[in-house]
């Protein structure tokens, strides 16, 4: 089943989920100024899937049920399947110009999709059907799901056991003959608030003094024992002023919170991992990896939408005929499409799991999200650098409307800002202030969140990537290339 934009908000509003911001428990979180953004980003996923124009990158055929579904619930049959996925991300990049925060659940799907089925094959356990059963309902339901890894982590020196408060990582309190009750919490979640249901993962490799945080599992974001604190924006109070240029990105926005588990009660058919400490690497490994995928679409959309915006703000300057400026927007596109091309080119170099879906080439989506932590720094600064000063020093929206009488000769505030402002023959001073804002939004607003924060430590930090890096090189066999040339015996 393929659910449509309003019936994806209407079912939010169905849900008990605890939020809180500012201090205090929000109740009508679906129309709250500052959270909705974040809910029109989701509600692009379902609306681009009922286009025609996009059914061939945005559904799937399910491999469960062969019913169609949403590519966001699909398990990747194919290295095909792993490349529209990305070119998925990209096209939503460029609708939203922000997170559109889904692809954390369908990492996840795919990521415990395997794992469960290794696990089971090595242990004897049950977690594998419990994963497809629950797919088989998110996919028919076509639901959203936050796919949660992040813990607290506390001291960084110190393992989950030895942590001083427990806490930290998320950890099983109890066990118990229908199910485990859990304790912890996962930091920066993206989406959580708008997703129908969690699958919570080990943030770490773990040892066996960790079994009790060897746990993986799912809940319905609404349940008993779990609640949100909203993660705020940089200016996102400006949401609350009513003044929508002055956002840069009225209608669409990112989304991360801190999600808390006091004692949530799991029951065993949501269980996935229940103390298989061994195999707590190779989940957070193939979510990373898929993750890392991930960035070489969604970053590249909103790449593309913040290169148009600089073109255009060199446009109305009137300076988009300088050579400099040329050759810099030829910069930015360099560099956004470099990530593409890593982006495309570990999916092109997939292979089957046991399980039988597809994974990522590990290698180079790592490489894909370094450049990731990279990348959107230099074009932001590019953008800043075409943009001028002015997209941070610009008056209000509220000034340039003000009937304020401020002249000798009675001319308004909203008068001056229009007479000073204004540049080109035929670029009404509005244009300007639009593109401007959506590029102060990109670059240091609370899209900058998603756009450079979140090309830094999203789907791992950059320190995390090189110890990929560094395992899957393959060091010994390139010494052995260089013996062979250089006539040195074994
Ligand atoms: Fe998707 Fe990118 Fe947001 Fe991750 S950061 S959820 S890949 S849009
Ligand atoms: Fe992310």
């Amino acid at each position: 089943m393929i659910r449509t934009a309003e019936q994806y908000i209407e079912s939010l509003r169905t849900l008990k989920t605890r939020v809180y911001m500012f201090g205090e428990k929000i109740d009508n979180w679906v129309d709250h100024p500052i959270i909705r953004p974040s809910i029109n980003c989701v509600a692009a996923t379902y609306e681009l899937a009922n286009d025609p124009m996009y059914e061939d990158l945005m559904t799937a055929t399910s491999s469960l049920t062969g019913k169609k579904i949403n590519r966001f619930t699909h398990l990747h049959q194919s290295t095909d399947d792993l490349i529209k996925k990305v070119k998925m991300q990209r096209l939503l990049g460029q609708k939203t110009a922000s997170c559109f925060q889904r692809c954390v659940g369908m990492d996840a799907f795919n990521a415990v999709f395997s794992t469960t089925y290794e696990i089971d094959e090595a242990c004897g356990t049950h977690y594998h059907e419990n994963f497809r059963k629950f797919l088989t309902f998110i996919q028919d339901e076509d639901l959203v799901v936050d796919g949660a890894m992040t813990d607290p982590k506390g001291d960084r020196s110190k393992a989950p056991h030895a942590q001083a408060d427990p806490d930290m990582f998320v950890h099983v309190v109890e066990q118990r003959e229908d199910g485990i009750v859990v304790c912890g919490a996962k930091c920066h979640q993206t989406g959580s608030i708008n997703s129908h249901w969690h699958i919570f993962m080990p943030t770490i490799s773990m040892g066996e003094a960790d079994k009790d945080w060897a746990v993986s599992f799912a809940c319905p974001t609404d349940t008993e024992g779990l609640y949100m604190i909203y993660g705020r924006q940089s200016c996102d109070t400006r949401k609350l002023e009513n003044a929508p240029i002055d956002l840069g990105n009225e209608k669409y926005g990112g989304q991360e919170a801190l999600v808390v588990l006091d004692h949530v009660f799991i029951p065993n058919e949501y269980i996935f991992m229940n103390g298989e400490y061994q195999f707590a690497g190779m989940m957070v490994e193939r979510f990373a990896g898929y993750h890392r995928q991930s960035y070489g679409g969604c970053k590249v959309g909103v790449g593309d939408v913040v290169i148009g915006a600089t073109a255009l703000a060199a446009e109305y300057n009137g300076a988009d005929k300088a050579s400099a400026v040329k050759d810099k927007l030829i910069e930015m596109t360099h560099l956004n499409e470099t990530l593409y091309c890593c982006g495309i080119a570990c999916s092109s170099q997939g292979a089957p799991t046991k399980a039988g879906n597809y994974q990522i080439d590990l290698l180079l989506a790592n490489v894909c999200k370094q450049n990731v932590t990279r990348f959107p720094y230099e074009i932001v600064r590019l953008a800043e650098d075409i943009a001028g000063g002015l997209m941070v020093t610009m008056p209000a929206q509220k000034d340039f409307e003000s009937d304020t009488v401020v002249g000798r000769n009675g001319e308004t505030i909203g008068e001056i800002c229009n007479k000073f402002f204004k540049t080109k023959e035929n670029v009404p001073t509005e244009y300007r202030q639009r593109i401007l804002r959506f590029l102060e939004n990109m670059c240091l607003g609370a899209a900058a969140v998603g756009y450079r924060t979140e090309s830094m430590h999203g789907a791992g930090s950059p320190q995390a990537q090189r110890i990929m890096i560094a395992r899957q090189g393959n060091l010994e066999h390139k010494k052995e290339l260089a013996k062979a040339i250089a006539g040195i015996p074994e």
